[in-house]
């Protein structure tokens, strides 16, 4: 499969998983910079300006999460994290950090890789060839497929590359009730490790990016016992 060349920032403080990530990551073409703790990934994030991060979530200085909101706070740069297995994601979820995929330790680093072209692949603009369909216009929203904008009131919001997708899926089929799974299987990646709680989690994040009042939206809408539509 085609590859995205990128530059990728890889946060992780075990040298021999740091060395096979890298290791992967450049054979496909990527520029990588390893860092192994938090403080040294933020300076990292700011100088090395990488369109992805790979994250590990327990390191020495500032953890995973706390790193990964600060990449969040600071615009929508792609983060995959690395977890160990057990209640590690669910907390992850809980926390509503925002990243975009997660990976359980033990992983291939092939799968890894893979993960990083397909999140790579989301986040890149859509060539103009294959741009899908015009803008959507729902009142005061505006959804571009093409230039993967979303503008509220004529000011841009903010969106990760997987929030901008799940609003598109659901705003192309306005009115139409998805099941958090559903929803999983349409917008994550087929054999994502994610679970139904992440979906809730980027919910909530679109509408507090673009709801009034993310406790009484007006687009995004939940169905109780169902899952979720798009009002337009
Ligand atoms: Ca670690």
């Amino acid at each position: 499969m085609d590859t995205i060349a990128k530059r990728i920032l890889v946060v992780e403080d075990e040298p021999t998983m740091a060395d096979v990530v890298s290791r992967y990551l450049r054979r496909d073409g990527h520029e990588v910079r390893t860092i192994a703790d938090g403080h040294a990934a933020l300076a990292a994030f700011r100088d090395f300006q990488p369109d992805l991060l790979v994250l590990d979530l327990m390191l020495p200085g500032i953890d995973g999460l706390e790193v990964c909101r600060q990449v969040r706070a600071a615009g929508a740069t792609p983060v995959i994290m690395l977890t160990a297995r057990g209640d590690v994601v669910d907390r992850l979820v809980g926390f509503g950090v925002g990243a975009d995929d997660y990976v359980t330790k033990p992983f291939s680093p092939r799968e890894l890789a893979a993960r990083v072209q397909a999140v790579l692949r989301r986040a890149a603009p859509q060539p103009a060839a294959e741009a899908e369909g015009a803008a959507l216009t729902f009142g005061a929203l505006t959804i571009d497929p093409g230039a993967r904008e979303v503008t509220l009131n004529g000011r841009p919001a903010l969106l990760t590359a997987r929030e901008f997708d799940l609003l598109l899926f659901l705003a192309s089929q306005p009115r139409q009730v998805f099941s958090r799974d559903r929803l999983l299987a349409r917008v994550w990646d087929e054999n994502t490790e994610a679970e139904p709680a992440t979906v809730t989690v980027h919910i909530r994040r679109i509408r507090t990016k673009l709801e009034a009042d993310p406790s009484r939206p007006r687009y995004l809408k939940t169905v109780w016992g169902v899952g979720y539509k798009f009002e337009p």
